[in-house]
C-alpha cells in the first residue's frame, strides 16, 4: 500500500502548508482485498452541485466522483461522496469495493 501512495506522492506532491485542500479516501478493493488510500484534491477533483441541477441528495453541496484502481490487480472501483457546505459527508456509494473508515 505504501508503494502506491509513494506513487501517488509524485504526481500531487502537495505543499505541507496546504494539506487542507486535500482529502484522504481510503477504499479496499472487492476482489482481491488491497487497502487503497488515495488523496483528492478538493479544487479539482470535488465539483460544487448547482441547484438547478442538483442530482444528489438534499443538503449536499459538493460531490466527488473518483475512479480507483489498486495494484495487485485490475478490478476499478468507482466511488461517488457527497459533501454539505463543510465538506462533511452527506451520503457516499461504491462499486468495485467498500469504504475504509
Ligand atoms: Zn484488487
Amino acid at each position: 500500500m505504501t508503494g502506491f501512495f509513494n506513487n501517488l506522492k509524485k504526481f500531487f506532491s502537495p505543499p505541507q502548508d496546504s494539506s487542507s485542500n486535500f482529502l484522504t479516501l481510503k477504499v479496499k478493493c472487492g476482489r482481491c482485498g488491497e487497502e487503497i488510500e488515495v488523496k483528492v484534491r478538493k479544487s479539482t477533483d470535488i465539483s460544487r452541485i448547482y441547484e438547478e441541477n442538483q442530482e444528489g441528495p438534499s443538503g449536499a453541496t459538493y460531490f466527488l466522483r473518483k475512479e480507483v484502481l489498486g495494484k495487485k490487480c485490475n478490478n476499478l472501483i468507482y466511488a461517488t461522496i457527497y459533501f454539505g457546505p463543510y465538506f462533511n459527508v452527506v451520503s457516499k456509494e461504491i462499486s468495485g469495493g467498500e469504504f475504509l473508515d
